[in-house]
């Protein structure tokens, strides 16, 4: 066990840039993680990705702002030093910071929970997460690897818990909480309803089911993690989703698509087989992630 353990504090030194993007969209280039935060902090210009869903992020990174009648939705809050960035992109858009009543999270890690604790001083926006994360958050600690310290995150407290299948109501807008753990314990996919032109759409915001820097055998913090995973798999899989929104550029395309945005032509964010085969796609990476850490045990020990 000696020799797996330490081929995996290699692996996850090495992995600190493949982080939350696994092998389904990786990072080409190796470097620091000074030099991977300095590229996935890079500003980018924020825009109305469709009807009342607004991208505040940075190049990298997701954050997405849903203003109603009665303030706004924020969700994500990438790494620590993107809340000025993020603060920036809502004023730039004509909202204002303390609009924001709701702030959000996909899941507690230092790449999308970085940035809340500062967004949430400065807008005093409420903070609403699940219990499985709530730890993570209230600690800003990464769980899913014991000797991994250096991806810990300014903690935030969290205001108010959020049930799985719970709606959260502001104004017009209705988000909904789907607890699909795995990439950590407390992992929602938000999903909202938009209407454009018109049409009825179904948005998902994509929590995340990539294996990263999670040790899976066996997972200390995390007892329950495989399970969790399949389980979230075949629960994503019964999603309906218009538009598929994620949390990492290359999840979704982000920059292709918005260039492809012309007024009066079809909106290319719509595209009801994505969640589809992005679930498939990661659910194979997954059990690939799997047996390779059950190999690389089953060598190492006599
Ligand atoms: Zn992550």
């Amino acid at each position: 066990m000696a020799k797996a353990t330490h081929r995996l504090k290699l692996a996850a030194q090495s992995l600190l840039l493949l982080f939350a993007v696994g092998s389904v969209a990786p990072v080409q280039s190796a470097g620091s993680s000074a030099d991977i935060r300095t590229v996935w902090n890079r500003p980018a210009e924020p825009f109305e990705v469709i009807d009342g869903i607004y991208y505040v992020g940075t190049e990298e990174l997701a954050a997405w702002l849903i203003p109603s009648e009665q303030g706004a939705v924020l969700i994500d809050g990438a790494l620590e030093e993107s809340a000025p960035l993020i603060e920036a992109n809502i004023r730039r858009l004509g909202f204002k910071v303390e609009d924001v009543r709701f702030l959000l999270n996909s899941h507690a890690h230092f790449d999308h929970s970085g940035g809340l604790a500062q967004l949430k001083r400065d807008s005093g926006a409420q903070f609403i997460a699940s219990r499985g994360d709530q730890v993570a958050l209230e600690t800003g600690r990464y769980v899913g690897f014991e000797s991994v310290a250096d991806l810990n995150f300014p903690p935030i407290k969290v205001d108010r818990l959020i049930a799985d299948g719970e709606a959260l109501m502001l104004g017009s807008v209705r988000l909904t909480a789907h607890f699909t753990p795995g990439h950590t314990a407390g992992c929602t996919t938000w999903t909202m309803p938009v209407w454009s032109r018109g049409q009825r759409l179904d948005v998902v915001f994509y929590c995340s089911t990539s294996v990263a820097l999670n040790r899976l055998l066996p997972n200390a913090q995390y007892p329950g993690i495989i399970d969790d995973y399949r389980g979230s798999f075949t629960r994503l899989a019964t999603l309906h989703a218009d538009v598929f929104l994620a949390n990492h550029k290359d999840f979704f395309r982000l920059w292709e698509k918005r260039a492809a945005m012309r007024p009066e032509g079809p909106n290319p964010f719509i595209d009801a087989g994505e969640l589809g085969r992005f679930v498939e796609a990661s659910r194979a990476e997954f059990e690939k992630d799997l047996a390779d850490q059950q190999s690389s045990i089953e060598t190492a020990t006599p």
